[in-house]
């Protein structure tokens, strides 16, 4: 080290040192954090694969160092940049350090190096001489060791609910950016919702800009993570961003159960403009036990497999559909029909065929009042019989075999009587209809826009109502 770069390490010290006294700890939040890394089911895992068997022991002990990585978030509420976590380290006294299993002297790269040397536990690793190729010392994703902390932060008498919902959110890389697409056109993965053709990213044009990241994606800024993506703006905020993009499961009372609580159950971090269908099935599939319904936004539904997925997957699926979703057309039989894709028999009443959405701003009453054309369709609605068969198929019961509809072709319907949610179909006798058929279907094919609850329809509405998440995310940033 030269003299220079002495002096200003030095300096560097004193200035986190000063910071350091004017920050407070409190010795709650140290107890709270070890008990919750003391709580987590990974920790002895961890600190065991983490931990060579030769040497000397760590100056920083693991234990101390993921202890104090949660002091951190705690005290200043989600941001994780590692000088600052050593500003916290300063400022604990030593009564904190020794409940956390912190050293006395702390200096700033014994919490790189563990953070590097955790980092480098998730990757292969090749020995240069021999070429043999180690595993990662790490076997789980980091999908899974985030899910299962957040559990380990979560009460246990506050279960996960039946009823989660998927919602990705932005958050943006502070580096500057140096450049962008040749086109200005926003990277976002294939297939994924439409990008406003009019939406393009900033002018910026950096010499040796984009470099070309590992993923093979444009990166446009110092962060070797960060991605260029798309997003719905807050005020203020531009569509196109640079950053990531975490999908995140929260809870959603289901329908009557009252709002108690709706806590983050399992998050994906992904780069900023990656397919959504991979990250919002890799957050389910770090779950402890899956949800019995998954409420997603478009991003998600929109993407050719994600539906398939979840029906895989044993979840049902509740989602808004894009307006080239909402149409009408052939179903796979005479007789059959798809509406806002889900499968109908034809006999649907023509008047009931193209229904009025819900319109913005409308209140509980407006919306609950279009819920209700919706529940009286639904009468004529195909249902899922069994489950899908490992073949990928799944078999469709019509409406007047599950005693839904009375249709004239189907005898044993008829004797049931005509009521309200029953109504009689017109058909007519003798002349082949979709009420009483049994369709299968290929999962592929129906699972993009099938929903366990039909589209618009009370059940639906009140699973699939605005700002569903909203509220776990205030409490993020409340108690995070
Ligand atoms: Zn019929």
């Amino acid at each position: 080290m030269t003299n220079r770069a002495r002096v200003l390490k030095a300096e560097r010290r004193r200035d986190l040192e000063r910071r350091a006294r004017d920050c407070r700890v409190s010795t709650l939040t140290v107890r709270e954090a070890t008990t919750l890394i003391d709580r987590w089911s990974w920790t002895d895992d961890l600190i065991d694969r983490l931990t060579s068997s030769v040497g000397r022991p760590r100056y920083l002990a693991w234990r101390g160092f993921f202890s104090l990585l949660v002091v951190h978030a705690m005290r200043t509420r989600g941001t994780m940049v590692l000088t600052e976590v050593l500003l916290t380290a300063l400022a604990m006294d030593d009564k904190q350090r020794r409940i956390a299993g912190l050293p006395p002297f702390l200096e700033y790269h014994h919490v790189e190096g563990n953070f590097t040397d955790w980092r480098n536990a998730f990757e292969e690793t090749v020995d240069r001489a021999t070429g043999e190729i180690f595993p990662p010392r790490i076997p789980y994703s980091v999908d899974q060791l985030i899910t299962d902390l957040l559990n380990a932060t979560a009460p246990p008498f506050l279960t996960q609910y039946s009823s989660l919902a998927a919602d990705g959110t932005a958050i943006e890389s502070p580096y500057r950016r140096r450049s962008r697409a040749k086109d200005g056109r926003p990277d976002v993965a294939q297939g994924q919702l439409p990008v406003d053709a009019s939406e393009s990213a900033p002018a910026v044009a950096t010499p040796g800009w984009p470099r070309v990241g590992v993923d093979g994606r444009a990166q446009h800024t110092v962060d070797p993570d960060a991605r260029e993506g798309y997003r719905s703006p807050k005020p203020g905020q531009t569509k196109v961003y640079i950053g990531y993009e975490p999908t995140t499961l929260c809870d959603v009372p289901g329908i009557g159960a009252r709002s108690r609580y709706t806590l983050i159950r399992a998050i994906a971090m992904r780069p900023a403009g990656s397919d959504r269908c991979e990250a919002g099935l890799a957050a389910v599939d770090t779950l402890p036990s899956p949800p019995e319904e998954l409420i997603v936004d478009r991003g998600y539904s929109y993407t050719k497999e994600f539906g398939a997925g979840l029906v895989h997957r044993g979840i049902g699926m509740v989602a808004d559909l894009h307006k080239n979703q909402r149409t009408t057309r052939p179903g796979p039989r005479a007789g059959t029909v798809f509406i806002d894709g889900q499968l109908f028999t034809a006999a649907v009443p023509k008047d009931q065929r193209s229904l009025a959405t819900f319109p913005q701003g409308a209140t509980q009453d407006e919306r609950l009042a279009v819920a209700a054309t919706y529940d009286k369709r639904s009468a004529y609605a195909f249902k899922p019989f069994g489950r899908p068969r490992s073949s990928g198929s799944q078999r469709f019961r019509g409406p007047a075999l599950e005693g839904r509809v009375r249709c004239v072709n189907t005898p044993a319907s008829m004797r049931k009587p005509e009521t309200a949610k029953r109504p009689t179909t017109n058909c007519v006798p003798g002349q082949p209809c979709g009420c009483g058929i049994t369709v299968t279907l290929p999962v592929r094919d129906y699972a993009r826009t099938h929903q366990t609850k039909i589209y618009g329809t009370t059940a639906w509405l009140k699973l699939n109502r605005p700002g569903k998440s909203g509220g776990s995310f205030r409490w993020l940033s409340r108690s995070a």
